[in-house]
Parts: C-alpha cells; structure tokens; sequence
C-alpha cells in the first residue's frame, strides 16, 4: 500500500460491519446475495411465542428497580432467534449474554474523536469487550468477546444501547422523504431495524458446515480445477489481528497486497495472540493466494462475495401516506457519538 489513502480504506474495510460490499450480479455462479427484510416477517408462530416469552422474562426481570436509573448491572441472555439467519454462523451451544453499558465505557464513548477510524474501532470493541459475553454449554467455559462475527458487531452494540437506556429513551430517530409522494417517513435506529444481506440459503445448505464452523467448497463442483478449501468466518479477533498485522507491515514499509487482505479474514482460521506465529500463518494464507490462476482467482472471488453477510445500512420502512416501501440509511444524527453519550438535563453552559 504505498499511500495513505490506500490505507485508510484498507483500514475501512477491516473495520467493516458498517459498509458493506455490493454483490455481483452473475447468471450461473456461485450464488447471489439476497435481500432479505429485516427478521421479524420470518418468524414463525411458534418463533413469535418463544420471543414473546422471553421478551417478557427480560421485561419482568428488568422490574421496577430500572423505574428511574439509566445505567443498570447484571447480564441479560440474549435470544438466539433475534439473530435469526445469523444465528447459524455461531456454534449451537454458545450462548449470548448482555449487560449495560458502564459509565467508564459510557465516558470512553463520548470523548471518541470520529475522525479517527482506529479510535472509532477501538472503543466500538470495547464496549462488546465490556458488555458482551459468550459462554459454552458444551464445555461449560466462556468463549473470548472477540469471537464475535464481524457483521453482527454493529448488532450487539445496539442491544447493548437498548439494554442500556432500558425506557426507550434517547431513541436514534430520522425522518426520510417517501419518493413516491414526499411524505415524511420516521425512521427508529434499534437493533431488530438492521437490514442485512445474506448468502443464498441453498449456498448455505450446501457448503455451510455448523458443527465444524468452516464452508466447505470444492471448485470442482463449479468446474473449476483446484482442491477443496475451507473457508471461516470473519470475526472480530481476526480483524484486530490482521490490522495489527497491517500497521506493523506498514511501519516496516512492506508492501501490502490489498486484494489479498480481502480474502485473508475468510482464509484465516484464527488468529493466535503469538505476533510470528500470525505472520507465518498469514504467509501460509498468501502462499496459498498467490496459487489462483485467473480463472480459480474469480471463482473464489465470487465465493468469498457470497458466504458474506453485508450489514447494509439500510434500514426498511413503509410510507403511511402511500404504502410504497422506504429505505432509509442508517444515520447518527448527532454523530455517532451519541450512541452511548448521556444528553445532560442541565441547562448548556454554552454553545460548544
Ligand atoms: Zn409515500
């Protein structure tokens, strides 16, 4: 990467889960990304119920005692099924716990300075690194934060929000224009608003392997002349370490090959905390990566296009005046900052 713009929208790209990437349009490839609108539609009665129940545990455990604080303690397990499609991308036997976010990670978020991409991830991180965890009822041992995948980051720090401001207060509010007939369109920014995309399930079907956590695709079946591979993941510990990874390549003035990088978080198993024993298995990767002829080149392309979930930043709404749908992109109206910053009651000391 020779200049700074390269790395920076490397950098974009590693902090990921707000952009996403636009599919390719193909007639008989690999698969296609599909739209599918937000999860509530899918769900079915007996889904409906299960959520209704639970949501109701939440609510009564949440109690009288959050009446008049903001800020509460204590874990609330998360419902698998709100993952919906997502869901699958975990291991069956995690499971997810939330907790409010604290005052000192309250405070770290305010004082974020927003240009500033690495800082922005850093304390985004942080609060699933202080409010998220993942415990195994198989092995009955917690599993690291970081586990979490990639796309689903944005996600859980909205549940972290809502669990946060318990009353609904402070709600992410826009309106968009109806572009069939100019009506204002009121926009909720929550966690169940999320729009994503996500794989074809018949390329889920085929090539997800849950119980092993990897996709497993041999290019044979596309008539394309390579062994089979396993593809992983993208979760949040293999981003921070390929973007460690990238600063120290940087600082070192070594070149950095981007098109590789795309594909490293899916080629990477994991990411060991041992800084030589990373970069031998990224040159593994690589070494790996340099193989593709053109042809096995596109083919994976295509692949790694189509076993991503694109967090869109889209949200859905339906025109009251029209009935047309909307889609509005997500937006902070006060900066992202405010996500977690605490709007004072007190009356301004000034205009700054
Ligand atoms: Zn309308």
């Amino acid at each position: 990467m020779e200049n700074n713009s390269d790395f920076n929208s490397a950098m974009a790209d590693q902090i990921g889960g707000m952009g996403g990437e636009q599919p390719i349009s193909e007639k008989n490839g690999f698969g296609r990304l599909q739209h599918i609108p937000g999860q509530p539609d899918e769900l079915t009665d007996k889904e409906q119920a299960s959520r209704d129940k639970f949501e109701e545990m939440v609510s009564n455990r949440r109690g009288s005692s959050s009446r008049t604080i903001d800020i509460r303690d204590g874990w609330i397990p998360i419902d698998r099924s709100e993952l919906g499609v997502r869901s699958q991308f975990y291991k069956e036997s995690w499971q997810f716990r939330v907790r409010p976010a604290t005052v000192e990670a309250i405070r770290n978020w305010s004082s974020i300075d927003e240009e500033n991409l690495s800082v922005v991830n850093n304390v985004m991180n942080e609060i699933i690194k202080s409010c998220v965890s993942i415990y195994d009822e198989t092995t009955g041992m917690a599993v690291a934060w970081d586990k979490i995948n990639s796309w689903d980051r944005f996600w859980f720090i909205l549940k972290v929000r809502e669990y946060t401001f318990v009353q609904g207060e402070q709600a992410l509010e826009f309106d968009e224009e109806c572009d069939s007939c100019g009506e204002n369109v009121h926009f909720v920014l929550t966690s169940n608003s999320l729009f994503y995309e996500f794989p074809d399930s018949e390329v889920v079907e085929r090539n997800w392997n849950q119980n092993e956590m990897y996709w497993d695709i041999d290019p044979n079946d596309y008539d394309v002349d390579y062994h089979k591979v396993k593809f992983f993941v993208p979760t949040l510990q293999k981003d921070s370490a390929i973007l460690q990874w990238i600063y120290a390549q940087n600082e070192a003035g070594k070149h950095i090959d981007d098109v590789f990088v795309k594909f490293l978080p899916y080629m990477l198993e994991r990411a060991p905390k041992d800084a030589n024993l990373l970069d031998r298995m990224i040159k593994d990767c690589h070494n790996e990566f340099k193989r593709w002829d053109a042809d096995v080149f596109l083919f994976f392309d295509e692949v790694r296009r189509n076993i991503t979930i694109n967090p869109t930043e889209k949200l859905i709404g339906t025109c009251s005046n029209c009935g047309e749908e909307v889609r509005s992109t997500v937006r902070f109206p006060n900066g992202i900052k405010y996500l977690f910053a605490i709007q004072s009651k007190h009356r301004k000391f000034g205009s700054k």
